[in-house]
């Protein structure tokens, strides 16, 4: 279990930061990296003060159009740092096409990802359309009718559209591929693939991720122009400032240590990660039925679509406290208010550790 204040200490959070973002951090101004006026103008009012590493280092290059793979974490202020250069280098006078798609692992994170982009875009024309599964198709058509100039929206879903000629691709001059890792951890690889087979050779290509295994080198390498890694993970891409800590428990006892640490803990918000669906469903229940906490919420593929952006509204406004999680919804949720990580159950990869508690 991870947590911010808790009995042992585990070993593994020993690791340095890399010395190279701070650097930047501190020398670094957002009119340094060739933004255009407006945009400028309307991060400053959103309160960004300072570019973030990977902003810092991807802006630029980005805005000349080259290809990036970009290892960051969310919470790392990876979306803007691929929306600032999207938003300034549309051309609004060459075509009324879609020219940048986004794709994205979840539901969620398409949620997230496109509000920073309307919220980026709000001094510009620029339509950002949303395309995710478990919704109908008829109201996607629509939008995608009255014109797009972003589309942001998760593989499976892009496809679907992209198989019915709903939206043309051939105006496309950037596609990225966020959170890279976790879509093909969801198998959405053939999708991936299929889908940047229909995009113009001739274009950008960015890919954020957390970690760099084998199939995502092979797919920058297949779809990519000379990408140039930026790298702002170090070796040990868990953030420093996590104290992470471990319980050694018999599994008939997890649920009342559970209880015991959350009611010593106190978190502001916390979400408790669970390996399976069925497992996560189990635990949220246990939890209401112990009736002890306020707000407990729950999140995982088995529930309709209006279940998650219902419990994900809860979480973020803050009626809900306590989500209980798989992995799959886990990731990308960025949520302010997070204190607390508990790995109820301990994740089947070890990247999967690295992205639950990347969400503090
Ligand atoms: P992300 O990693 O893109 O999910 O961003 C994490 C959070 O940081 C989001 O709430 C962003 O709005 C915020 N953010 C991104 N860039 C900056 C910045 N330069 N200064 C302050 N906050 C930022």
């Amino acid at each position: 279990m991870s947590s911010s204040t808790a009995p042992s200490k585990t070993p593994t959070s020993s690791a340095a930061p890399s010395p190279q973002p701070k650097k930047l951090k501190q020398n670094l101004d957002f009119s340094t990296l060739c933004i255009r006026q407006d945009l400028l103008d309307t991060i400053a009012k959103m309160g960004y003060e300072k570019p973030t590493p990977i902003q810092a280092a991807m802006i630029p290059l980005a805005i000349k159009r080259m290809d990036l793979v970009g290892q960051a974490r969310t919470g790392t202020g990876k979306t803007a740092a691929f929306a600032l250069p999207i938003l300034q280098n549309i051309d609004f006078e060459k075509t009324i096409l879609p020219q940048a798609l986004v794709l994205v692992p979840t539901r969620e994170l398409a949620v997230q990802v496109a509000g920073e982009f309307e919220k980026i875009a709000v001094s510009s024309t620029a339509r950002i359309v949303l395309l995710y599964g478990g919704k109908p198709m008829r109201p996607q058509l629509n939008q995608l009718q009255r014109g797009a100039s972003v589309i942001v929206g998760t593989p499976g879903r892009v496809l679907d559209h992209l198989q019915r000629r709903s939206f043309d691709p051939s105006g496309l001059r950037c596609v990225v591929l966020d959170e890279a890792d976790r879509m093909l951890d969801i198998g959405f690889r053939p999708d991936i693939e299929r889908i940047l087979r229909q995009c113009p050779p001739r274009r950008q290509t960015l890919m954020l991720s957390a970690t760099l295994p084998g199939p995502i080198k092979e797919i920058a390498k297949r779809y990519m122009y000379k990408p140039k890694l930026v790298n702002f993970s170090g070796t040990d891409i868990s953030a420093d400032t996590i104290d992470q800590y471990y319980l050694r428990v018999n599994s008939d006892m997890k649920f009342e240590v559970l209880m015991k640490l959350l009611e010593r803990e106190q978190p502001t918000q916390a979400i408790i990660f669970c390996r399976t669906r069925l497992r996560t469903e189990w635990l949220y229940r246990k939890l209401l039925k112990a009736g002890v906490l306020q707000g407990v919420g729950t999140i995982h593929g088995d529930l309709s679509q209006s279940s998650r952006d219902q419990m994900m509204g809860g979480f973020r406004n803050g009626t809900i406290n306590y989500l209980v999680a798989t992995d799959v919804v886990g990731r990308g949720i960025d949520v302010s208010n997070i204190s607390h990580i508990i790995n109820f159950d301990i994740p089947e990869m070890s990247d999967d550790y690295v992205h639950r508690v990347g969400r503090t």
